[in-house]
């Protein structure tokens, strides 16, 4: 395969002994969890993209029991709306305590530099690759998990950072969408991926969709894999990547060529 970076395999030993440095060098990102259910999160640690950075000394992630900063007897986390109508509402006393425990600030001003305090929630921002490329910059990130009607919107108000969305749907609660967070962030955190160049190339990190990818057998039930890819020819196979990727996103997303 030809090479993204470094055109010989000195220059790329080379750049792989620097990025090992580099990381060697970075302190692991510190992902908190607040949550209701953390029980949801442990087996999903252990697997995949998680367990890799963990391993790799990448990050450090911990879900908390958001009932831990309760103060009363029966560690209640929810109450009724004011105003009246169904279900019911985190409140925000437990929150900001857990939120100050953390990160010694209970308002959004005073947020240590290298923190965000993201709220989950279908009434924030839909995550973007460029916004999972912030929060893999980020020294600390704590994720809240909505539950319920949603969250006191005190706590948006105050000591939130980011509110996030994962889509334009309702969830049940925040933990799924922590979890997204969290994968689409971790994969961006240098060698984090088996292979250090492959989040350059993935999709939306230049704008575009990624190409379609192929592997044996090289004809499968009379669709035969596209002629070029088995040519061998580099240049004509980094040629048709950038026109099928063009042309999927054209297809599937035309909204991001715009
Ligand atoms: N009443 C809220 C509304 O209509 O906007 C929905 C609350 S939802 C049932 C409960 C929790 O799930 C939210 O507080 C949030 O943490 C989480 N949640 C639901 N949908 C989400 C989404 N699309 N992205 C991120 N979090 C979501």
């Amino acid at each position: 395969m030809t090479p993204l970076i470094g055109e010989t395999e000195d220059e790329r030993v080379d750049l792989k002994s620097k990025i090992r440095n580099l990381k060697s060098k970075m302190k692991p990102l510190r992902v908190d969890i607040i949550t209701i259910f953390p029980d949801y999160f442990r087996a999903v640690f252990d697997y995949g993209i998680i367990r890799r950075a963990r391993a790799a000394g990448l990050v450090t992630i911990e879900a908390h029991d958001l009932r831990a900063w309760t103060s009363d007897k029966h560690h209640v986390v929810d109450d009724r709306p004011f105003g009246g109508g169904d279900g019911m509402v985190m409140k925000p006393e437990p929150i900001f305590a857990a939120v100050k425990s953390l990160t010694g600030a209970n308002r959004r001003e005073t947020v240590p530099q290298g923190t965000r305090v993201v709220l989950l929630s279908p009434q924030g921002q839909t995550l973007t690759q460029a916004s999972a490329a912030e929060f893999a910059k980020c020294e600390h990130v704590i994720l809240i998990c909505g539950r319920y009607e949603g969250v006191d919107e005190r706590v948006a108000d105050a000591v939130v950072t980011d509110e996030i969305s994962i889509g334009d749907y309702v969830l049940s609660g925040g933990e799924p969408a922590a979890l997204v967070v969290i994968d689409a962030t971790l994969r961006l955190l240098p060698g984090a991926l088996g292979s250090e160049t492959s989040a350059v190339t993935e999709s939306f990190s230049d704008g575009m969709l990624d190409y379609p990818h192929y592997t044996r057998p090289p004809e499968f039930e009379g669709m035969r894999v596209p002629e070029v890819l088995l040519t061998g020819n580099h240049a004509e196979i980094a040629r048709w990547r950038r026109e099928a990727a063009l042309e999927k996103t054209k297809r599937n997303r035309p909204d991001l060529l715009k």
